[in-house]
């Protein structure tokens, strides 16, 4: 039996966004159901890993492959968190990618070769598609949200015509969200005319199995697919301003190199920016610390208390030291 043990929904919560109340026979009436599609990968994982005691929702449908389908989620998944898979989802039957349950909201970790066509049908069923693949994230409808950075762009949703409240929200490509956090603030107060950053992805990054470990063992590999072309376009309308409906790109250069390297866990990013006005060091590390954008003032549960953290050690940060700050959140 699922178990409801972990507080209360959010307040004021809508209703309508649980579609039927017959989930109420799961004892769920404390928390918000939902389903993961792509739940046997690596982002399928870490989404498990991250809801499985959310205060607010309730893992109850989980879906992948063909492959992994009509087993339980046990039989299915190679676990490659840190932490033990939680027993009550490893007794969940792995569905198919079918918006043929009651389930509202939909975290999707999918495949970019099978997100977009997917993740569509469940928004044209009308769930709730957030979603971290890369398919639907340049759509002009579809917001790309670091909520610390572009919580306006949220209104974006309006422009989606899905019947049902059925919607798609992105998050963009992992190493632009550490980058978008740390340049909002600059951006704001000094504004940004040009970049150019190096990013240390870590073997997470590329799923799993992910790269072979003799290739990527006692060595670094100077390419990875897309990524580069991801952050060129991704940061500008992550970092934009919203307005008539519409996302208006920041307007700057930017020039990235993508490596991977071998660290399991966290990116390291070495960035130099060209700010408009001049600022001196003092100014930097003083605005970096005082960011405190308004999301921070909900206190949702998985917020962390400071977003962005500046080292005075000479040698920090480092990956394995600083990628569990704040749970991660930071
Ligand atoms: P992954 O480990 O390869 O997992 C892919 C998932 O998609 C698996 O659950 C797989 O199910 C499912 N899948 C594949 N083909 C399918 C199909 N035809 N029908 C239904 N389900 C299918 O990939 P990942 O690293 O977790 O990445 C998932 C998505 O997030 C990708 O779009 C990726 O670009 C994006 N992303 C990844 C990261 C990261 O750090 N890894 C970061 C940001 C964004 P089976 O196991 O049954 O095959």
């Amino acid at each position: 039996m699922l178990r409801d043990d972990a507080g209360s929904p959010p307040e004021n919560y809508p209703e309508s966004l649980i579609r039927d109340r017959s989930v109420e026979t799961l004892h769920l009436r404390k928390k918000v159901p939902v389903a993961i599609l792509g739940a046997t990968g690596s982002v399928g994982q870490r989404l498990i890993q991250l809801l499985a005691h959310h205060p607010w929702f309730q893992i109850v449908a989980l879906c992948a492959s063909e492959k992994s389908q009509g087993k339980t989620y046990k039989e299915a998944v190679t676990w490659i968190q840190t932490t033990p898979l939680p027993e009550a989802i490893g007794l969940l039957p792995v569905l198919s990618c079918e918006p043929n349950f009651p389930y509202k909201i939909v975290f999707s970790g999918l495949s970019s070769s099978v997100a977009g066509d997917v993740e569509t049908a469940f928004a044209k069923a009308g769930c709730v598609v957030i979603s971290c693949a890369k398919n639907h994230r340049m759509d002009p409808d579809v917001p790309m949200l670091v909520p610390e950075v572009n919580i306006e762009h949220i209104d974006l949703v309006k422009e989606q015509k899905f019947p049902d409240g059925g919607m798609i929200l992105t998050k963009p490509n992992c190493t632009v969200i550490g980058l978008a956090l740390a340049l909002k603030p600059l951006a704001v107060e000094f504004g940004i005319e040009a970049l150019h950053v190096t990013t240390l992805n870590a073997s997470s990054g590329a799923g799993f199995p992910g790269v072979p470990s003799l290739s990527l063992l006692d060595n670094l590999i100077p390419y990875i697919e897309d990524e580069e072309e991801k952050i060129e376009t991704e940061l500008s309308k992550v970092l934009g301003s919203y307005s008539h409906a519409i996302v208006q790109d920041y307007p700057l250069k930017i020039s990235a190199s993508c490596t991977r390297v071998p660290i399991t866990e966290g990116h390291t990013e070495i960035v130099s920016v060209k700010l408009k006005r001049q600022a001196t060091k003092e100014e930097l590390i003083r605005i970096w610390r005082e960011f405190s954008p308004p999301i921070q003032d909900l206190k949702l549960p998985m917020s962390p208390t400071h977003i962005i953290h500046y080292f005075d050690e000479k040698d920090l940060p480092q990956p394995k030291l600083q990628r569990d700050l704040e749970r991660g959140m930071a």
